[in-house]
């Protein structure tokens, strides 16, 4: 490049001291080890970073929503087809068997457990709370059933097939599906 001799008018004002104010946020590191022998870079073990990481999801509930809805109201609600009957704990707008439109309807509160598991891994939001008991409820004049929590109990040793279940709701809604969960009843 040519020398700035500080008569050209249009040339670029160059600063070469100029420089990025150093951070101390992120991943800061001092004096990273580095080898004379490019060659030993191969064996080298991967860098790991970490990074705040944020993501704001907005997601509707559609036509599921009269069922949080519920929930924040303390009633548990289900469909039942118009056309032939069939009742859905798990609400659907349509019913799988006949494809008729269904209406929301209560459901009752206590329920039997038709099976369950215990959870000792899951997923990142319910790890903390492992172990812990997911039961399928079942319930009188409902032909579908609800997965929801058990709480109230030990083991799985404490928990029986058939045993009589009711709903609790949490005081504060979150307006999720565990707003609801079970203890056994009486
Ligand atoms: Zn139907």
């Amino acid at each position: 490049m040519a020398k700035n001799d500080g008569k050209a008018k249009n040339a670029p004002r160059r600063n070469p001291a100029a420089k990025l104010e150093e951070v101390m946020t992120g991943t800061t590191v001092f004096n990273v080890p580095f080898p004379k022998d490019l060659s030993v870079l191969k064996t080298m073990s991967p860098i790991v970073v970490k990074y705040p990481y944020y993501v704001e999801y907005i997601h509707s509930y559609g036509q599921d929503s009269p069922f949080f809805a519920g929930l924040a109201n303390r009633k548990l609600l289900g469909t039942r087809c118009a056309k032939c009957d069939y009742t859905y704990a798990t609400p659907r707008l349509h019913c799988t068997h006949c494809g008729g439109e269904t209406d929301w309807v209560e459901l009752p509160q206590e329920g039997r457990v038709h099976t369950f598991t215990t959870c000792y891994y899951g997923s990142e939001e319910f790890l903390e709370e492992t172990p812990f008991h997911l039961v399928l409820v079942e319930f009188e004049g409902v032909d579908t059933l609800l997965l929801a929590r058990l709480i109230g109990v030990g083991g799985p040793e404490d928990i029986k097939i058939g045993m009589k279940i009711r709903a609790k709701f949490r005081r504060n809604s979150q307006l999720r599906p565990t707003d609801v969960y079970f203890v056994p009843a009486g």
